[in-house]
């Protein structure tokens, strides 16, 4: 296979673009410790488990609902 110098260096911009995506899936709201699986993200408690709530610095908010909920001191 032969490739051209320029189509070869925007095939790397691209796929380091996309890496930088895959970063943001859903696996990411998953963490395996030992044998438990651990969310880190809080759940929202108007939609249930499994409705995910985003984190926005100081406080949480659902894209389901619209629901917030702020962080409380103990809360790392
Ligand atoms: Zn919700």
């Amino acid at each position: 296979m032969s490739e051209k110098p320029a189509e070869k260096e925007k095939k790397g911009k691209e796929k380091r673009e996309k890496k930088k995506k895959e970063e943001k899936g859903v696996y990411t709201l998953y963490k395996i410790e030992g044998d438990k699986l651990v969310r880190l993200r809080p759940t929202c408690e108007r939609c249930g488990p499994g409705y995910f709530m985003a984190d926005h610095g100081d406080r949480y908010t659902c894209g389901h609902c619209g629901f917030t909920r702020y962080k409380t001191a103990t809360a790392k």
